[in-house]
């Protein structure tokens, strides 16, 4: 999974000091600090700003539910496949068992897997949505994650909607060796029928999006956008450093580089997100 190094959550929760005061009980994870700017956030105000820091922009990760809130009508979200996970078919152990470190993380995110799929209404307009979710095994892509998607655009298919992929990646799923590579022509081909058809899709990156994910269905959008600072990718820019010994560019790998490289086509803050892609679904049917 990983050439990026990035599973832990971007606010840290503060460890405050008492020595030499009466100790006093505050609850955990209240206070949080920004990962960009360091300045303390009270946990509350930020969930209801969007997990963006009201002081430098930074964009945090959402949970795939808060995602799918911000992006659907009310109460139109139809979960797809919601009992589809990874089984084991490699056996795999490496510190630990990979069917332990599945169980760890669906009670950890409530999730069965990296991704959540359905169809939904965004101001009255169908269409089918996937949201992957980073705190997953770093939303990395399985057998599962990869059938889910296929599953969402033969959905689309059926339905004659546009698809919606918000991504978020650390790429491939080692454990599942070469079966979690044939995910990415495999994707390619079922989305391929999607085009033939004429049905849009567009993709939304959010941070980070790397490895077989970017390398598949993430850069094949007929519109490509993404939020603020996320990091975009193939391999991480410190194996890239290392491998060829050169010194990147400022700002390597993020959306605002890649807008002005043209590999996306719209830096969008999350706050205007539902309403741009409102309007790029308005756009795009018509
Ligand atoms: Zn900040």
């Amino acid at each position: 999974m990983s050439l990026f190094n990035s599973g832990k959550a971007k606010y840290s929760t503060i460890k405050i000091n008492y020595s030499g005061y009466r100790k006093r009980e505050i609850p955990e994870g209240l206070w949080l600090k920004c990962r960009k700017c360091m300045r303390t956030l009270y946990k509350k105000v930020l969930e209801k700003n969007l997990n963006i820091c009201p002081h430098c922009n930074y964009h945090s990760p959402l949970a795939a539910p808060e995602r799918i809130a911000l992006l659907t009508d009310a109460g139109s979200f139809r979960e797809m496949d919601a009992q589809l996970e990874s089984a084991d078919p490699l056996q795999f152990t490496d510190s630990q068992k990979y069917t332990d470190r599945l169980n760890k993380n669906k009670a950890k995110t409530g999730m069965k897997e990296g991704i959540i799929c359905g169809t939904a209404t965004l101001d009255g307009r169908e269409y089918a949505l996937g949201v992957m979710d980073f705190r997953f095994l770093a939303a990395s892509m399985g057998s599962a994650v990869g059938e889910k998607i296929t599953r969402l655009f033969e959905k689309a298919l059926e339905r004659k909607t546009p698809v919606v992929l918000v991504t978020a990646s650390g790429g491939a799923r080692m454990q599942e060796g070469i079966l979690s590579l044939m995910q990415m022509p495999k994707t390619c081909a079922v989305l391929e029928r999607l085009k033939e058809a004429g049905l849009p899709y567009i993709v939304i990156m959010t941070n980070p999006t790397y490895g077989g994910v970017t390398a598949s269905f993430a850069v094949l959008g007929d519109l490509i956008l993404a939020e603020p600072g996320a990091m975009i990718g193939f391999a991480g820019p410190r194996v890239i450093q290392e491998t060829t010994n050169a010194t990147l560019p400022k700002g390597f790998q993020t959306a605002e580089f890649l807008l002005e490289k043209g590999l996306i086509d719209r830096v969008v803050d999350r706050k205007n997100l539902r309403n741009e892609l409102s309007l790029c679904l308005d756009y795009l049917t018509k």
